[in-house]
């Protein structure tokens, strides 16, 4: 791994009040008492610095600290000056770290040190990548939990009770059975099998962390003209949606992202469903129902109550401001012109939200990365299982093979591409 001194800007580019230029390399103890114009440094102390340049020049009045080495974010020595947020101010700090022998970091490399140097594993920095992403209070907490270790510790419980299963499958063929635990054989098989139906059970709700990462998917179906486009607005706050008296305008799908109590929503607006001759209009319809497949929720809109009322989503009856009846108990009864029924049809958006995501903000986090190590892990300790009956080198193999799956998960069996494709997701400065 390369030691060199990197930099980069960790605050958001642009003008700010106040900006952080972040350094990291070995021995930074020179550049920090240039920096501060100090002969003596204290680590995790804030210094107040008129920072000068090579001729005198002065390039900014900084607050500037020094955290030496281990006990930093990347485990080298870590510079932060916190400078003022000017474009001009930056790219004079960047000349001047650049005259000391620094470089600017590559994408994520400030983790990717703190990841070589036992900072932090890659459910670490996958929480890392989630936090930076995290739109809504739901994500931040989520992301949080992986990135303060929640994650890090199921996953090392799991990759010890493998390996010790492995060594006790390996011990039957070597060890006379006197010299072993009693019953151990049948030991190891049981406690696989609850190995195995913890990790399913564990990544079960694939549905609820794709919501919870990606977002709640919720679709308003129904014909044209039934107040789609205006519970749409009502729903956003906003005015996205065209509305208008000419049937079929929304020829396609809108779709805007929204926060419902922390949870992020993607909210789509869809073409309402009739038969049509209209070719874009077709189209509309035909993606329509794509819509309805990816959903997590449809709201069902009509302006009267229907025969056959849909038990899967909700069922709106829009224009309630032009019936004399509101009798039916299970449709909820909006108006998108007087804004009537919208606090009762947003309590039930919520009800079924919080339903889909039950339980899940206990488990683990599961990405792309780690859902396809999961399912390696879970291949493995099935045909383990299957494997059992005398073969304990077999079943020893497949244990082993698992506790590496989980093992790459951690990074602590890595190959660079895992790593590298992590660490990239990452900003500047991270
Ligand atoms: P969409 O085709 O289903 O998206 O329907 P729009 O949202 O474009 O609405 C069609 C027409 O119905 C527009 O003229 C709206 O102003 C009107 N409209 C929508 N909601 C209501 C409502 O709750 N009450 C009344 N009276 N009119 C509404």
């Amino acid at each position: 791994m390369n030691t060199d001194t990197i930099f980069a800007l960790s605050s958001a580019p642009g003008k700010s009040g106040v900006a952080v230029v972040r350094i990291s390399g070995n021995n930074l103890n020179k550049l920090f008492k240039r920096i501060v114009n100090k002969k003596k440094i204290d680590s995790r102390y804030a210094y107040f610095t008129n920072f000068k340049d090579d001729n005198g020049d002065l390039i900014d009045q900084c607050v500037a600290l020094y955290f030496n080495a281990p006990h930093s974010f990347t485990g080298e020595d870590v510079i932060e000056i916190h400078c003022h947020g000017a474009p001009a101010v930056i790219n004079k700090i960047f000349e001047f770290l650049r005259g000391f022998g620094g470089r600017i970091a590559n994408r994520g490399e400030f983790s990717q040190r703190a990841f070589y140097n036992n900072k932090m594993d890659l459910t670490d920095v996958d929480g890392l990548i989630a936090l930076l992403n995290a739109q809504t209070d739901k994500q931040r907490q989520s992301a949080l939990k992986s990135l303060t270790g929640h994650d890090s510790k199921i996953y090392n419980a799991w990759r010890e009770s493998m390996i010790e299963i492995s060594a006790y499958a390996a011990a039957i063929l070597d060890y006379a059975d006197d010299e072993l635990p009693k019953n151990i054989d049948k030991k190891i098989i049981e406690k696989t099998k609850k190995l195995l139906s913890e990790i399913k059970s564990a990544t079960s709700n694939t549905r609820a962390t794709r919501a919870l990462q990606n977002g709640f998917n919720i679709v308003l179906v129904g014909e044209t003209n039934v107040g789609k486009s205006s519970i749409f607005n009502k729903l956003v706050g906003s005015n996205r949606a065209i509305v208008s008296d000419i049937a079929g305008t929304t020829r396609d799908v809108v779709s805007q992202q929204i926060d419902i109590d922390g949870y992020l929503v993607n909210l789509s607006d869809t073409a309402g469903i009739r038969e049509s001759k209209n070719k874009i209009e077709k189209i509309g319809i035909e993606k329509t129902f794509t819509e309805i497949e990816n959903a997590d929720l449809v709201l069902y809109v009509y302006n009267n109550v229907p025969k056959q009322i849909k038990t899967d989503g909700i069922t709106i009856i829009n224009k309630s401001d032009l019936l004399k009846k509101h009798d039916n108990k299970k449709v909820i009864y909006t108006s998108a012109k007087n804004g009537d029924g919208f606090d009762k049809l947003l309590k039930i958006i919520k009800q079924k939200m919080h339903k889909l995501m039950g339980g899940s903000e206990s488990k683990i986090t599961v990405n792309e990365r780690t859902y396809e190590l999961l399912k390696e892990t879970i291949d493995e300790l099935e045909t383990a299982i299957k494997k059992y009956n005398g073969n304990y080198d077999i079943f020893a193999e497949h244990i082993r093979r698992a506790s590496d799956s989980i093992g790459k998960i951690l990074g602590v069996i890595t190959t660079n591409e895992i790593a590298d494709m992590t660490f990239s997701q990452l900003c500047l400065g991270k």
